[in-house]
């Protein structure tokens, strides 16, 4: 076959752009090349619907081994009982949580998605939203903080079968205990999506929901720096509350349940290649220089804060537990989308976001989202960081400035061209 010059000169563009750039997309991260290696080999080639020793395909001695050190691996990270590496993202590990304890019309409880939670957790575009019921708690207006009181009262009110923690785009620590609590009141499930923060739970940074949450769903390429994918834990496998039997009539564990709705429930052969890369990147997550990468992350993600605190800029609730800050730009005369377009023609990227209670549209928003999980990859520290908010700062003062916009730019790239991303 003629090698397909068109889509790697497109790859090759991108790896520029990476390279060039600031990135501060809360979500992404950068791998390393080992991750890289084993997630583009000859393991795409694989088919392996079923279990490490229970396929539905021959050949499958050696993906087996990869996927039990890849359990294995997961389970040592987070201290879980059970794990599941299978979901291709985020969005699936949730599908298959959703299928495994709900039926359609099920009412859920989850952080509204213009506060800071995500898609999948009822939002209406989202099947979560269509085929369950949704409500939503969110933050307080003056503190930015969760509202835990109105997650109780809508949880005595409505008793949802499952309540959802976790967020797209919160900064804070979660009070798992507390839900647990008000679940356990009303006979409810916790499901605690951690995408985000995983990889300060996993290193002991963030409070760790699996002692307290049924069932924790991660994605593996945010802070915990993996390929793209998803990963369905518990802390303890119980028996399902609903008695489903076994063939044998035995209680059905939920762990049975849950791997039933990632295969066959949601999805066909896993991802054979993408589970090594997974196995790779827990096994650096276990290590000591992920560790110092984490901390560094936290302390980055601090200073950078303090940053944009000093310049007046209006972060929700005030500062950061984790990776990410949300900024709040109504008092600074331009909206999300704008101050994303100006930082774009700078080469920083971040995304728009609504801040909670906006009153724009997801399309415009009054706010950005940022993190320092990549730029932190980058090799970046804490005074990096004061002197990126001085980009943002002054890109955002003079967004209409196409030259200065430019000026910034080239000093962005030159100060880049010192972090090599992959030597
Ligand atoms: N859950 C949370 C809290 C997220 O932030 C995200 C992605 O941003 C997801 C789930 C979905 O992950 P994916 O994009 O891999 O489907």
């Amino acid at each position: 076959m003629k090698r397909d010059q068109l889509i790697f000169n497109l790859i090759e563009k991108e790896q520029e752009r990476q390279e060039n750039g600031i990135e501060l997309i809360a979500s992404e991260n950068f791998v390393s090349k080992q991750v890289m290696e084993a997630a583009g080999s000859v393991l795409t080639n694989k088919y392996a619907e079923g279990l490490p020793g229970k396929r539905y395909y021959g050949g499958c001695e050696v993906v087996d081994e990869i996927e039990t050190i890849a359990i294995e691996r997961a389970k040592e990270l987070f201290g879980a009982a059970w794990a599941n590496v299978q979901p291709h993202s985020g969005a699936q590990a949730n599908a298959a949580v959703l299928l495994a304890v709900l039926n359609a019309g099920d009412k859920i409880l989850g952080f509204d998605l213009s506060h800071g939670g995500h898609l999948t957790h009822g939002s209406p575009v989202n099947f979560s939203g269509k085929l369950y019921q949704p409500f939503f708690y969110g933050v307080q207006e003056e503190t930015g903080l969760i509202d835990y009181k109105q997650l109780e009262e809508i949880a005595l009110r409505e008793k949802p079968k499952l309540i959802i923690c976790g967020a797209s785009a919160y900064s804070r620590d979660w009070d798992y205990e507390f839900i647990r609590a008000v679940a356990d009141e009303i006979g409810a499930l916790v499901l605690a999506d951690i995408s985000h923060p995983s990889g300060f739970i996993a290193k002991g940074l963030l409070k760790n929901p699996l002692p307290h949450c049924h069932i924790v769903t991660t994605t593996t390429h945010k802070t915990l720096r993996g390929p793209r994918g998803g990963l369905i834990m518990m802390g303890n496998d119980f028996e399902n509350p609903w008695g489903l039997k076994t063939p044998k009539g035995e209680v059905k564990k939920m762990s049975a349940i849950l791997d039933g709705a990632v295969f066959p429930g949601t999805q066909g052969g896993p991802l054979e290649h993408i589970i090594a890369a997974k196995a790779i990147a827990f096994g650096e997550a276990l290590s000591d220089e992920y560790k110092a990468y984490i901390t560094q992350v936290k302390r980055n993600a601090d200073a950078m804060a303090q940053a944009l605190v000093a310049k007046g800029y209006h972060l929700i609730s005030g500062g950061t537990d984790n990776h990410l800050m949300l900024i709040d730009l109504s008092n600074k005369d331009i909206t999300g989308k704008l101050a994303e377009e100006a930082l774009g023609k700078a080469d920083i990227t971040v995304n728009k976001n609504m801040v909670p209670f906006d009153k724009r549209s997801p399309f415009v928003t009054s706010g950005i989202r940022v993190g320092t999980a990549a730029i932190t990859s980058r090799g970046l520290v804490e005074t990096d960081m004061v002197q990126i908010v001085g980009f943002i700062d002054e890109a955002i003062i003079n967004h209409k400035d196409e030259t200065l916009l430019k000026d910034i730019r080239n000093k962005v790239n030159a100060w880049m061209a010192k972090h090599p991303l992959y030597k």
